[in-house]
């Protein structure tokens, strides 16, 4: 259970020594020994093996004020990396994520998720190794994958995913494991997204709701700054609300009428098709708004309105600081303004009041940024684990 709980309750100690060198308030032994009320040889042992296991470094010395120099402890393994792939019905974006969220050698590679979790994996791991391999400074720490499906993150695995064949149940994270010997992690798209686009946006914004909107639609909560999973794991699924007016368009769960069925982007392709447009996929919708199309636009519009309805009632329940929108849709102006509108008209003006509604800005890197940050994190939870247990905390 320990990918749900923060470091700092797996080992208190540790953990809070990396939290005041990573926040500037203590870089020296004395100062942790000061502010933590601990033994200073206690102190001593853990920064001796954060030091080890390369979560800190100590270097230089520093004097501000004239007198014998210092060692400075910080926070090390800023080189570290995880490698990370944003898994997509027919393409993967990958690259290597270093800690704060900064990208490398990103990448888009065709990749058939219908071919199987065998086949589909073994071709992804061969291109992240390469990744790896091409990356001078720095280890590898960890390899996270963001999938477009339901995922159990305890177990590590996928569950029911409707549009990923053969992939139900399979180990996904262990044989990430198995295969690069680093820690991995598997996470849901809307969630992987969510999650990187909180890291590179001011601290202040500690509530959020990112809504992925390709050809389906997803979203994931930051709550206080953490993914807030729910208890099943099925937190921010807003995609089987059922729409007031809506046809009754069969849904992938068995419901009729469901957001999905109104303003995803295969809804779009449904519905501009039936007035007699060339579209087969989101792609082609995109195109079409952009030239300009009328019936398009329209259509459009009208789907950013059912999501915006949908959200509205989530926004006054969670009041969040932000909304961040992602995904191929929200590069569409008419949508975004459309969104934006009944967030407007369906919230109390206390909840829209400083409310950020935003594309989302690091576009189609955020699922992969969040991707690869979750493998840092597990990265890190179990070396704090490795350095609380000797000491039987
Ligand atoms: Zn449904």
């Amino acid at each position: 259970m320990h990918e749900k709980s923060p470091a700092t309750r797996s080992a208190p100690l540790a953990a809070r020594v990396l939290d005041l060198i990573a926040s500037g308030q203590a870089a020296s032994r004395t100062e942790l020994s000061a502010l933590l009320g601990a033994a200073p040889s206690t102190i001593s042992l853990t920064v001796s093996q954060l030091v080890d296991r390369g979560l800190v470094a100590e270097g230089g010395t520093a004097s501000s004020t004239g007198g014998r120099p210092r060692k400075v402890l910080r926070i090390g393994g800023a080189e570290d990396f995880a490698v990370a792939a944003d898994v997509g019905g027919r393409h993967a974006r990958i690259g290597v994520v270093l800690p704060g969220g900064g990208l490398d050698g990103v990448a888009t590679l065709p990749l058939d998720i219908a071919a199987g979790p065998e086949a589909a994996l073994a071709q992804l791991a061969g291109s992240l190794e390469q990744l790896a391999e091409q990356r001078k400074t720095g280890r590898l720490r960890g390899v996270g994958l963001s999938l477009p499906g339901p995922v159990d993150t305890a177990a590590g695995r996928v569950t029911l995913p409707s549009r990923m064949p053969g992939w139900n149940e399979f180990p996904v994270r262990d044989w990430l494991r198995e295969r690069f010997g680093v820690p991995g992690a598997v996470e849901n798209d809307a969630n992987c997204m969510a999650f990187g686009e909180h890291t590179v946006r001011p601290a202040g914004l500690r509530q959020s709701v990112t809504v992925k909107i390709g050809s389906a639609i997803g979203a994931g909560i930051i709550a206080d700054g953490r993914l807030y999973r729910g208890a099943t794991g099925a937190a921010g699924d807003i995609t089987h609300v059922r729409i007031d007016g809506a046809a009754d368009h069969p849904c992938s769960c068995g419901n009729t009428g469901c957001l999905e069925t109104v303003a995803s982007g295969a809804a779009l392709v449904r519905i501009l098709r039936e007035t007699g447009a060339e579209a087969d996929t989101t792609e082609d919708i995109v195109r079409l708004v952009e030239d300009a199309d009328p019936a398009a636009t329209r259509a459009v519009r009208q789907a950013g309105g059912h999501l915006g309805t949908v959200l509205a009632a989530n926004v006054n329940f969670f009041n969040p600081d932000a909304v961040y929108l992602g995904g191929i849709l929200s590069t569409l102006e008419p949508f975004v303004a459309a969104v934006r509108s009944r967030l407007y008209e369906g919230c109390h003006p206390l909840v829209t009041k400083h409310l950020v509604i935003d594309r989302a800005q690091l576009g189609a890197d955020a699922g992969l940024v969040g991707a690869g940050l979750f493998a840092l994190q597990q990265a890190l939870e179990l070396a704090l684990r490795e350095v609380a247990e000797p000491q039987g905390m």
